[in-house]
């Protein structure tokens, strides 16, 4: 059976009896709209747990003041079809005065915010979208004082958001353990996101450059090319031109270093606009 709860004590009431039974408990944080990605990560709590909790909230923190959070898809009836589908035990779904309180004071001269370290968050995503990182992780660290879980789930999809929950869970001290989930994509290689719906077919078109630049990348380095200036230009050249480079970058996953040259653990991230809609993809060499 799968359950809607809004409030945030009927999940913590939930949780104790599950702990009390000695089961381990999963969480997987979306912000809703789930697609074939979500469901993935998904699948997997369920293996790994004996139960599952979905929350499914778009946080208003995590949004600029011209970013879509107005605008971002709502669809809980059908995100909880999926879950029930699925047989998640608890499908989350608070409104934003149950989070945050009701007198809607959300900047951090009046809550408390997590700051994760500068030099991972001042880059990439975090450098077009200011404070983006740290209202992710003050919500995820709700969440997880929320459910308690013991294994929570991220898609690789978000590397630089997975790399920061990862951080944050050893640098608190969190007694829970990340698990990365593989990107999902479509057939033709557009990575799955909430955001797709917002393109229309020749945005779409021009989308599936994004990943062909991330797998031109991946073929030169198989054929021993190393250089990420090298590796830069050459997938520059496959961008569609009616795509907007916001950044493509090369950065150690171990330490999230800028490195020159790509070896086994570099990220390769790539975050870019067709039409009005901001996309971003990566590959992680293995
Ligand atoms: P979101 O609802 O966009 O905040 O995403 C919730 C979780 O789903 C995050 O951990 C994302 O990384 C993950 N996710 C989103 N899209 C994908 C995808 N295409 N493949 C794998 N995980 C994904």
């Amino acid at each position: 059976m799968t359950i809607l709860i809004n409030k945030i004590n009927d999940v913590k009431n939930n949780v104790k009896i599950w702990k009390q039974q000695g089961l381990k408990i999963g969480l997987v944080p979306t912000m809703g709209a789930l697609h074939k990605g979500h469901e993935a990560l998904i699948k997997k709590a369920l293996e790994m747990c004996d139960k599952v909790v979905v929350s499914v909230f778009v946080n208003p923190i995590q949004f600029g003041p011209n970013e879509d959070y107005d605008k971002y898809p709502r669809t809980i009836e059908n995100d909880f079809s999926i879950c029930l589908k699925n047989g998640v035990d608890i499908v989350f779904a608070p409104s934003t005065d149950e989070m945050y309180g009701e007198n809607n004071k959300l900047s951090n001269t009046d809550l408390t915010f997590v700051c994760p370290p500068y030099n991972i968050v001042d880059c990439m995503c975090g450098k077009s979208r200011p404070g983006h990182f740290d209202g992710a992780a003050t919500v995820v660290l709700k969440l997880f004082n929320i459910v308690s879980p013991d294994f929570a789930f991220f898609g690789q999809k978000d590397a630089q958001q997975l790399f920061i929950i990862t951080k944050m869970v050893k640098d608190l001290n969190l007694d829970l353990t990340i698990i990365p989930c593989p990107i999902v994509r479509e057939q033709d290689g557009l990575a799955l996101s909430s955001r797709n719906i917002y393109l229309n077919s020749e945005e779409r078109k021009n989308a599936l450059t994004i990943n062909k630049a991330l797998k031109q990348i991946e073929n030169l380095y198989r054929q021993g090319i190393k250089d990420t200036k090298v590796l830069f230009d050459s997938a520059i050249s496959v961008l569609d031109k009616n795509i907007e480079l916001e950044y493509l970058e090369f950065r150690n996953f171990d330490n999230f270093d800028k490195t020159d040259e790509i070896q086994k653990n570099t990220l390769v991230a790539i975050a870019a606009k067709s039409g009005k809609t901001r996309l971003i993809d990566n590959i992680i060499i293995r």
